[in-house]
């Protein structure tokens, strides 16, 4: 398959990886892909509609931006470019933003609220668009970063679910850039002249926020010791549950005390139980 570039042909591999070991996309899906003007979503988009032009599989894509009601957010960009490459794409205007400032003191941070709101309406749209499959831009960094703050702050071993099933088993989300670093998503886009948008809410860029920490954490440990995110990640890939404190996987995997549950091989990233889905649950 001929790439526009080496990134692109690095990007589609990554993606190809983590559609084939979690079964992320199956002949016949319809996918809605979240586009929120960001860089990750753009390379989502772009990165599979490459892919359904040459895979072997038929799947077909629709762009749905969920436009919060923020006076500035530039959602023609965004249907623009989709028409300009043919795209087919759905601007779903809500007043998201409104409810937020409603429902939230101050201080609080809105991400959470939001990222539930909007995950809704895309609940909503993809029943209404008859999709079969819902697509998130979540990047490996977004993975690290997660499992950090389920790490630091919730008191939880948890990361991001390359697939998961939504709580009333309607609605199938996966993440296929899981294996693509950020960095490689930024340049992406922009070497696909995306037209990359600001979402405008007054949280967005907040340094503040733990997520913001949590980045500039890592951006320090990296320069220290180059090499520590990919480790992360081949580590949320590579677990040894025995030597964890969880009694419950314990029990359930029959290793008593002095059993080794450890898997023999050291596997990288992206070999974690293939087709493993999990149940949705604030991620
Ligand atoms: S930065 Fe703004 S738009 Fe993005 S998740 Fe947080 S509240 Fe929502």
């Amino acid at each position: 398959m001929a790439y526009r570039s080496r990134l692109e042909a690095r990007i589609a591999r990554k993606t190809t990886k983590a559609i084939v070991d979690f079964g992320l996309i199956e002949d016949g899906d319809r996918v809605l892909v979240g586009v929120s003007g960001g860089k990750d979503s753009w390379a989502l988009l772009q990165i599979l509609d490459v892919l359904r032009r040459h895979a072997r599989i038929d799947f077909s894509l629709v762009a749905v931006t969920v436009d919060s009601g923020y006076e500035d957010f530039r959602h023609d960009l965004i249907a623009r470019a989709c028409n300009e490459r043919g795209w087919e794409c759905r601007i779903e205007h809500t007043s998201i933003g409104e409810t937020i400032d409603d429902l939230l003191e101050p201080d609080d941070t809105p991400c959470s609220l939001c990222g539930r709101l909007r995950r809704g309406v895309l609940y909503r749209v993809a029943g209404e668009m008859g999709a079969t499959k819902i697509a998130l831009g979540h990047h490996a960094d977004d993975v690290i970063e997660t499992l950090l703050l389920n790490l630091f702050y919730e008191g939880t071993l948890k990361a991001m679910p390359a697939r998961l099933v939504s709580d009333n088993g309607h609605h199938v989300v996966v993440r296929p850039l899981v294996y693509v670093r950020e960095n490689e998503a930024s340049a992406y886009a922009k070497e696909c002249a995306l037209p990359v948008l600001s979402c405008c809410c007054s949280a967005c860029g907040d340094l503040s926020l733990k997520r913001q920490r949590i980045k500039r954490w890592l951006l320090d440990l990296e320069r220290e010791a180059p090499g520590i995110k990919n480790s992360m990640l081949r580590a949320v890939g590579n677990i040894a549950p025995s030597h964890l404190l969880d009694g419950r996987l314990l029990h359930a995997l029959g290793a008593g005390a002095g059993g080794n549950s450890r898997r023999p091989s050291a596997p990288g990233a992206g070999h974690a139980a293939p087709g493993a889905v999990h149940r949705a649950r604030g991620t």
